[in-house]
C-alpha cells in the first residue's frame, strides 16, 4: 500500500472491541473477504484486491509463492496482520479440514470420554 492507500485502508477498517478483528467496512465477497482497489502487492498493478492479503504483505511482509494467508481468527472478512498467517496451500486445506471436523472431534475425545468414565462408575448413571 502507498500513502494514500494505507490512509483509504485506515478510514475503512474498525477494530471489533471483543474480538480484535479488523473489519472493513466496504466489499466483501461471497465467501466473506473484503476486497477492494489497491495496488497488487505482487505485481504492483492496481486493481482489486483481497484485502487480507494487501494487509498482511504491507504489515508483515512478502506473500511467498502461491503460498496463502490463513486467519488464524476464522472471521474471513478480518484484516488484522496479527491475526493473519503466511501458509502453503496444503496447510491452509488441513487446518480448514481441522475447523470443520472440530464439533465432531470435540463430541468423540471430550464429550463421550466423560460419559464412558461416568457410566463406569458405579451407582453414579444408575436408575
Ligand atoms: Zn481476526
Amino acid at each position: 500500500m502507498n500513502d494514500s492507500e494505507l490512509q483509504r485502508f485506515a478510514k475503512h477498517v474498525f477494530q471489533d472491541p471483543v474480538t480484535g478483528c479488523w473489519e472493513y467496512d466496504g466489499y466483501h465477497d461471497k465467501k466473506g473477504y473484503a476486497q477492494g482497489r489497491y495496488t497488487d502487492p505482487k505485481t504492483g498493478r492496481v486493481g482489486t484486491q483481497l484485502m487480507h492479503r494487501v494487509s498482511y504483505a504491507h504489515f508483515n511482509g512478502e506473500i511467498i509463492g502461491d503460498n496463502q494467508v490463513d486467519h488464524t481468527c476464522q472471521n474471513e472478512g478480518c484484516c488484522n496482520p496479527f491475526h493473519l498467517e503466511q501458509v502453503t496451500m496444503l496447510e491452509n486445506l488441513l487446518r480448514k479440514y481441522a475447523v470443520a471436523n472440530m464439533p465432531k472431534l470435540f463430541t468423540i475425545y471430550w464429550v463421550k470420554s466423560p460419559v464412558k468414565v461416568m457410566s463406569d462408575a458405579p451407582g453414579k448413571l444408575a436408575s
